[in-house]
């Protein structure tokens, strides 16, 4: 797994929590994250409906650790994958044949930024925009921002 398997590793406990009633702890998703990060989700995610089918109890990590494996060893490997090509696809471009960019927020194309309309009596004259938090294509800045702390964040 990699860091951005972790929502879907999230996801994972919850399932178990659910499925054996047990109460959510993060210091138990950590640990169990650190022992277990080395498996690719699709492999966990299998194993853990394995689990959830067939054993009684919240399972430990290396109770995971042995269904992965064993599921990995069953893989039939021997055959080789069929995988569809993937489809060609020319580029969108718009009518100067320019690559059309799609924003993900209309809003403030992806600054994280609105602008308001020119008011001499108001500052500033941007406020942070309602998708600064979610927005995925201003994530990357906002980690970038987050660890240089020499820029200004205005979100
Ligand atoms: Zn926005």
């Amino acid at each position: 797994m990699i860091d951005t398997d972790r929502p879907a590793f999230g996801a994972l406990l919850l399932r178990l929590d659910t499925a054996y009633e047990k109460k959510a702890s993060a210091l138990r998703a950590a640990e169990y994250w650190d022992q277990l990060k080395d498996i690719p989700i699709g492999l966990l995610t299998d194993a853990v409906s394995q689990h959830i089918r067939d054993a009684r109890t919240f399972p430990r990590i290396s109770d995971l650790r042995s269904a992965a494996d064993k599921l990995a060893d069953n893989r039939d490997t021997s055959r080789p994958l069929l995988l569809p090509a993937a489809p060609a696809r020319e580029p969108e471009t718009d009518a100067h044949g320019l690559p059309v960019y799609h924003y993900h927020c209309s809003n403030c194309h992806d600054t994280g930024l609105e602008f308001l309309p020119d008011d001499p009596k108001r500052q500033p004259t941007v406020r942070p925009c309602h998708c600064a938090r979610t927005n995925p294509k201003l994530q990357p800045v906002k980690r970038y921002a987050s660890k240089n702390t020499d820029v200004r964040r205005p979100w």
